[in-house]
């Protein structure tokens, strides 16, 4: 059988879980590729390759230069660009795609979700008085919450946000999960929180806070998953590497 040359693109779990499932496995050689954003990222068990491609066109170089004959895309699915690259760049290519993502949370009974569509219908869901928010958006988005800025924001992020992006009252709060249940209760009675904002990543490491919202009451905006083109898609480890024998 020929060597297949893997290509993942990563910045989740899901890609660190199947860079170890192709690093054991010999038939095959693989390359996750992350996008730089975090300084100081986990470390992944394939060699690593950091930075942009430089859009569709570079991609699309890229796998033609290193023989890529299989692409997974394992970015977060808040991730729209680079997935919609990754189409394009291997249609253009000729390889073959998968997009590997975990299953979005579903509400359960107890939760109080005002589900939308991005951060400025998120915005405006948090309505004219000014609310305690928890904001778990990471730092990329927050600068769409200073059209509303009557609101004491709590942003919790791994890497410092720009200050100019941050609305008028935020205070950042350092945090990497997974996140235990009982730490994210404390916090948010800590700090009075009434609202969370989310994105509806999925996964469990950073379930926690879905439930501490539950367990007391509180509301949450959840702002849904942009699309993602209609690429084959599995939330399935071992279905994605069945592809890469495919
Ligand atoms: P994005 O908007 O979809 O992509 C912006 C640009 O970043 C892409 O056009 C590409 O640059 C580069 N890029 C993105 N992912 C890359 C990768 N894995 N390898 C090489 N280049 C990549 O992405 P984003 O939302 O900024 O997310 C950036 C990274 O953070 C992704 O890897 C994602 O998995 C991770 N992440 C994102 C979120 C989120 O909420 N968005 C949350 C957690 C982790 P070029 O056009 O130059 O190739």
């Amino acid at each position: 059988m020929l060597l297949r040359r893997a290509l993942v693109l990563g910045g989740s779990t899901e890609a660190r879980l199947l860079a170890t499932r192709i690093a054991a496995d010999r038939r095959l050689w693989g390359v996750i590729s992350l996008a730089g954003r975090t300084s100081a990222p986990l470390a992944h068990d394939l060699p690593t390759r950091v930075g942009g491609f430089g859009g569709v066109e570079g991609l699309t170089r890229y796998l033609i230069e290193e023989r890529i004959s299989h692409v997974v895309d394992a970015t977060h699915p808040f991730a729209a660009r680079i997935t919609a690259n990754a189409r394009a760049a291997c249609a253009a290519a000729g390889a073959p795609l998968l997009v590997l993502t975990r299953p979005p949370w579903v509400a359960a009974p107890g939760d109080r979700w005002i589900e939308v569509a991005g951060n400025a219908a998120a915005a405006r869901a948090l309505g004219d008085s000014p609310r305690r928010v928890f904001l778990a958006i990471g730092r990329q988005g927050v600068a769409d919450f200073r059209v509303a800025p009557q609101h004491q924001y709590f942003l919790r992020v791994i890497e410092a946000p720009n200050a100019g992006d941050l609305p008028p009252s935020c205070e950042v709060i350092f945090g990497r999960g997974p996140f235990a249940l009982e730490d994210e209760i404390a916090l948010m009675r800590d700090r009075r929180i009434e609202i969370i904002v989310t994105k509806n990543s999925g996964g469990a490491l950073a379930y926690a806070k879905i439930e501490a919202a539950r367990a007391l009451g509180l509301d949450v905006v959840m702002i849904a998953r942009p699309a993602r083109g209609d690429a084959a898609m599995t939330h399935d480890i071992d279905a994605a590497m069945a592809f890469l024998f495919s």
